[in-house]
């Protein structure tokens, strides 16, 4: 049976980025077999200007019925000033909490050609391949009670709530192990357990859960290790699970040893493997209608879909490849254009990666 992708351009450079997945995605249900069905639908600012809401009920439902949704990016100066729940993000949020998006995938990628991007030094990054999973709908972010209180001697409090159930933790921990299964069954769970009670049983759990993947070498670290140890030396590392806010912080860490934005594909996934697929990067006005936004990311979070939810591991790995060609090859779009590369536009991107897969 056919498998169902819901496809959202979004805002600013989304429906030019997206475009060249689209393309991609056509080649491989053509020339490789894959077999799947697109729909379409509007989110973010596109969605509010048509539907006056950034998450339109219909978009909620075709996510809702979808196995996977590829998603562009949210977001744009025209809707700066609306009330914060019609604001482009609230349909990202909304989307992933409406479909129960507790597991978020970072992968943080630097191909051999693009080593110079980095602001660390070569031999340090170069084929970096880490993942770092992060719990996304619990934690210190989502955690009662919660605010800022007055207290009896006139002074103002901020607090928040750490907290995560054995089921949150056992969960995001399952989705690692499973991750760890797909790649070099290498997992380090990343916590501070020797500060914090709530972690103390994260660590216990994520040690539980090891029983059950014999395969995967499992070891802990502490966040603050973590941190050093991706700027040290982070080939070290091959799958890394997380709480949402140390998941927050050292992906975007990850995700800055590789240098460009325009590559990096993430991933949100549900209990049984449903996702959602997007670049990290925002909309980028600031080039949107030019037609010279990288496209890779959004290619490459077409091959996440592949591997995690459609379970078509050699397109993945073929789409991957296809991409390596491309840098090869020597082509760049301006993000990331050094002497001696070609520099070339979104479209011709897309173009070079089909031909080569
Ligand atoms: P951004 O990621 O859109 O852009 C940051 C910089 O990177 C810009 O200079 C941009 O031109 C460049 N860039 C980003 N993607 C690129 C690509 N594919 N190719 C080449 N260059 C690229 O971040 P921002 O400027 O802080 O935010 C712009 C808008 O995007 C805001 O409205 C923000 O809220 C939104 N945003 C959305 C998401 C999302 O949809 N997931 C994520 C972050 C920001």
């Amino acid at each position: 049976m056919s498998k169902k992708i819901l496809i959202l351009p979004g805002d600013g450079i989304g429906p030019e980025i997206v475009a060249e997945a689209v393309k991609l995605i056509e080649r491989l249900r053509a020339d490789f077999g894959l077999n799947v069905e697109l729909e379409h639908g509007l989110i973010g600012g596109s969605a509010y200007d048509a539907k006056r809401h950034p998450l339109p009920e219909d978009t909620l439902r075709l996510a809702q019925a979808a196995d996977a949704v590829l998603l562009g990016a949210v977001g744009g100066h025209k809707w700066e000033s609306l009330p914060i729940a019609l604001r482009p993000e609230k349909g990202l949020l909304g989307l992933r909490a409406g479909l129960t998006l507790f597991s978020n995938l970072r992968p943080a990628i630097l191909y051999p050609q693009l080593a110079a991007a980095s602001t660390l030094k070569s031999e340090i990054v170069a084929g970096l391949d880490i993942m770092i999973v992060r719990e996304l709908t619990g934690g210190i972010y989502f955690g009662q009670p919660r605010g800022i209180r007055t207290l009896d001697n006139g002074e103002r409090q901020g607090f928040n709530t750490l907290v995560y159930s054995e089921s949150e933790i056992e969960r995001i921990g399952r989705s690692a192990f499973n991750i760890a299964m797909k790649r070099n069954k290498r997992l380090c769970s990343v916590d501070k357990a020797n500060v914090l009670e709530c972690t103390e049983l994260w660590r216990e759990i994520m040690t539980g859960l090891a029983k059950d993947y014999p395969e995967v070498e499992l070891t802990h670290m502490y966040v603050d290790n973590a941190a050093m140890q991706l700027v040290r030396a982070p080939k070290q590392f091959d799958v890394m699970v997380t709480t949402n806010m140390f998941g927050d912080i050292l992906s975007d860490c990850a995700a800055m040893l590789t240098g460009s934005i325009g590559m990096l594909p993430s991933a949100s996934l549900d209990a049984k493997g449903k996702g959602m697929y997007e670049p990290i990067h925002g909309s980028a006005p600031d080039i949107a209608g030019k037609g010279i936004a990288n496209p890779l990311a959004t290619i490459l979070s077409v091959a996440m879909m592949l591997r995690y939810t459609l379970n078509e591991q050699a397109l993945a790995q073929r789409v991957e490849r296809a991409v390596n060609k491309v840098l090869d090859q020597g082509l760049r779009t301006a993000d990331i254009h050094t002497a001696g590369c070609e520099k070339v536009g979104t479209a011709r991107i897309g173009d070079a990666v089909c031909a080569a897969l």
